[in-house]
């Protein structure tokens, strides 16, 4: 995944700048620490949407950030930046050539609240004729 589609510099600044008080702990340290936006948080650590589109992971405990390469994570950080903040939908966006993912039907979960493991909560996949 490359090159973002939108500028993500002004909406994320204007995100940031309205963050509500009851973000978790957690979210509000890797703020602080990254300069981004915390956009999902499992036992690896938070995900940080950075405004230059990259992905970082803060780790709470050792307040370790570093940079996520890993084409899952950075998927899962896009698809949960799209769902919780309407500005940056269209991270989600399927690109061309890409189909509905057919183990969570397009919603991005399965078994209720779990980050489908195929499409990483994107709800799309790349078929299988194309490459990322
Ligand atoms: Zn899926």
């Amino acid at each position: 995944m490359t090159g973002v589609p939108i500028d993500l510099i002004a909406v994320i600044r204007a995100i940031a700048n309205r963050l509500p008080g009851d973000q978790s702990l957690n979210y509000r340290s890797a703020a602080k620490a990254t300069n981004g936006l915390p956009v999902y948080e499992d036992m690896g650590g938070v995900l940080v949407l950075c405004e230059n589109g990259d992905v970082l992971r803060y780790d709470p405990e050792t307040r370790r950030v570093e940079i996520v390469a890993e084409a899952k994570w950075r998927r899962v950080a896009y698809a949960f930046a799209a769902r919780t903040y309407l500005e940056l939908q269209s991270l989600r966006q399927r690109p061309v050539g890409a189909v509905e993912c057919p183990v969570c039907s397009g919603s991005g979960y399965v078994l209720g609240d779990a980050v489908c493991g195929n499409c990483f909560g994107m709800g799309w996949i790349q078929s299988p004729a194309s490459s990322e």
